[in-house]
């Protein structure tokens, strides 16, 4: 009973998997065509044959109507559109294919059977044959829905058994038979080869699901689930040539967390993550339904949107603002922010990578300039890269030896005036472009992968000023984010210091938050080498950076250069409060402070009231060629002898570290 419910279930195609029904109608389209031809053209040469022996309702006006019907059906499957049916629609288009197969095959059969009652024992072979050649090609072009061909061998074969297989006619009982044991072995074969087919069909539709899966996991960013840098890319080159071919704007914009890296550092990786996540919701959540947004990578997130120039950066703006809203995880409250730069199609021609560039520039602006907002990249920025790469050339094939210079600017103690250190500099006179500033070439230093060898040139140049000055006085020396994450640099810096016969415990490097944050652990041990060899470190332009408490500690620093745009402030009440805080700190962190760009007698008094240990600025001095300095410092106080230990610092031993 189950196996006749399970048969019919099968024969009416309840059972049937869609899936592998697409694939059948496919070859069905091309098949079915073939087996009408065939059918009409067997049955008209039936009817030829017997024409004038059966009546011409038989041999004439049925062959007419069944080769009609069949060019019909044949130019419908012909026009069948190619593009695949829904599941539903192809089950129901094979269920009718069986139906009426079912129905030409009975009207074939009983029309056979008619014509078999007329004439001689050829004519009635012929008929035999027919019958024969229409199972074989049924069976043959409904190989693919298995169903219709059973239907069709069954209704044709078993009526003509049924008459044919006698005792008394031993010829047509063998032919009979001999169709029947055909039909069966080629049934067996065509469920065998379906049995393959949909096989291979489940296998090519399990292997394209696994080729979707991986494609879009190759485009997703595991953490967040936003699109990838791939995705981001081949989906912003299509919508921009989209858009340029409809005369529509679009815009890249670049979104970078502005404290993330400490929060990472401080809090530790498994938060940074989480951190990132929730960052990934929230731009989900501005953007959605107006701009597509992806991860690049790290803390970089970017969007691309179709629009004006003022909606965007509108768009932008409240990203920036979600973002500064504090993450609130578990027990940890972190503020990050994030900064924008946005390029648009308007101003930037070329592909999605030029307008990456461009938004990318506007952020490194906004960055500097507008930290926690969105700029828009403008004219003034293409003329800046312009002069920029006009600078990289020219430093690419500078005389680093000839052309590069170091000025000193003295620095002093507040409690007696006496000159402490000297900062080195740097000063590049190029005979191309004239006087180049150095906060202009040493960042294009560091990009054009020159640093490491102008970072030993200018330390030679230094340590060679350093015989002409009292020896109590040392020598601070400014060090890029790529110098102190070198290794290679920094033995090349120890080696000089080593061939310069000047003592490590005379050299101060100067060093920022950014550097430091750039690759912690890497500036980390550079650090704690040089401290081990008596060098000693200051943190530089302290206040504009990342400004993590957690380097201080966990950093074996001396000194700090508070940030001149602290002591500019001090001619105020709330900028006194905050200097006075910031000296405050210093203080209870065991560390030196050095105030920076101090211009005037009252930032001076101020400093001095506030406990501030040392000065520099152009009040004191400007920097200057070493032997201008030399004369400027003959004017100068000398230290007392007890004054030539400098902090309380110098006075521990060098290695000593305060970790957490
Ligand atoms: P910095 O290390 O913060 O150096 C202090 C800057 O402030 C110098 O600018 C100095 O001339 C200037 N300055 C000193 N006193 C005053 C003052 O009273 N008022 C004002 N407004 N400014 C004052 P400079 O020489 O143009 O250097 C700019 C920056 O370039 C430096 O900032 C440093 O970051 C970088 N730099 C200079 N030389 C080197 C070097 O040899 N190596 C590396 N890696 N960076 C260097
Ligand atoms: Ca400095
Ligand atoms: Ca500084």
């Amino acid at each position: 009973m189950i196996v006749a419910k399970r048969f019919f279930r099968w024969l009416t195609l309840r059972s049937v998997d869609p899936t592998p029904a697409q694939a059948q109608f496919g070859e069905l389209q091309r098949q079915i065509p073939l087996l009408y031809a065939l059918l009409s053209a067997s049955a008209v040469a039936v009817a030829y044959t017997h024409f004038g022996t059966a009546p011409d309702w038989m041999t004439v006006w049925i062959p007419c109507l069944l080769v009609s019907v069949s060019v019909v059906r044949m130019v419908k499957w012909l026009r069948k559109p190619a593009v695949p049916l829904s599941g539903e629609e192809t089950l129901r288009s094979l269920r009718r294919t069986t139906v009426l197969g079912t129905l030409i095959a009975l009207g074939c059969i009983c029309w056979s059977l008619g014509l078999g009652r007329y004439g001689t024992d050829h004519l009635h072979a012929h008929v035999a044959i027919f019958v024969a050649i229409t199972v074989i090609g049924c069976i043959f072009c409904l190989m693919h829905l298995p169903q219709a061909a059973m239907l069709v061998t069954a209704i044709v074969t078993l009526p003509y058994l049924a008459c044919y297989v006698s005792p008394s006619d031993a010829v047509y009982s063998a032919i009979a038979l001999n169709i029947l044991l055909v039909t069966l072995v080629m049934i067996r074969v065509l469920l065998n080869t379906f049995n393959g087919f949909t096989k291979l069909i489940r296998t090519q539709a399990e292997t394209e699901r696994l080729n979707r899966e991986v494609t879009k996991l190759a485009h997703t960013d595991m953490l967040t689930g936003l699109p990838n840098r791939r995705l981001f890319f081949a989906q912003a080159d299509s919508d921009i040539a989209r858009c340029r071919a409809a005369g529509l704007d679009l815009a890249i914009g670049v979104i970078d967390l502005d404290r993330f890296k400490a929060a990472n550092d401080t809090f530790g990786h498994l938060l940074g993550d989480q951190i990132l996540e929730s960052v990934g919701a929230r731009l989900a959540e501005t953007f959605e339904g107006k701009a597509m947004v992806a991860r690049l990578g790290g803390d970089e997130f970017a969007f691309v949107a179709e629009g004006e120039e003022a909606a965007v950066l509108a768009l932008a703006a409240r990203a920036c603002e979600a973002l500064s809203n504090p993450f609130r995880l578990g027990e940890i409250t972190v503020s990050i922010g994030a900064s924008c730069g946005i390029a648009t199609t308007r101003d930037v021609p070329g592909t999605a990578r030029a307008l990456y560039d461009g938004a990318d520039y506007a952020l490194y602006m906004a960055k500097n300039e507008r930290r926690g907002f969105a700029m828009l990249y403008s004219s003034e920025h293409a003329s800046r890269i312009r002069s920029e790469r006009e600078v990289e050339g020219a430093l690419q094939t500078a005389d680093l030896d000839a052309e590069m210079e170091v000025h000193l600017q003295p620095i002093s103690s507040l409690a007696d005036r006496t000159t402490i250190a000297v900062e080195a500099l740097a000063r590049w006179d190029s005979p191309r472009l004239g006087k180049v500033r150095p906060d202009v070439f040493i960042p294009l230093a560091e990009r054009a992968g020159i640093i490491h060898r102008l970072t030993l040139t200018l330390l030679g140049k230094a340590l060679g000023c350093l015989d002409r000055l009292p020896p109590e006085v040392k020598l601070s020396f400014n060090l890029s984010a790529h110098d102190i994450t070198c290794q290679e640099t920094v033995l090349g810096i120890l080696a000089l210091v080593r061939r310069s016969g000047v003592e490590p415990s005379r050299l101060i490097m100067e060093l920022t938050e950014t550097a430091v944050v750039r690759d912690f652990d890497a500036a980390e041990t550079s650090i704690r080498l040089l401290r081990s060899l008596g060098v000693g470190i200051a943190l530089d332009d302290f206040g504009t950076g990342q400004s993590s408490l957690s380097y201080l500690r966990r950093l074996p620093i001396d000194k700090v250069k508070i940030d001149k745009s602290f002591v500019a402030g001090a001619g105020d009440g709330e900028g006194r409060e905050l200097l006075s805080a910031v000296v405050a700190f210093c203080k209870s962190m065991h560390m030196q402070c050095v105030a920076e760009g101090v211009e005037d007698a009252s930032q001076l008094d101020f400093l001095e009231a506030i406990g501030c240990d040392l000065y520099q600025g152009y009040l004191l001095a400007k920097p200057m060629p070493i032997d201008q300095l030399v004369a400027w410092q003959a004017t100068r106080p000398r230290p007392a002898r007890r004054r030539v230990s400098l902090s309380p610092l110098d006075r521990r031993p060098a290695p000593e570290f305060r970790g957490d």
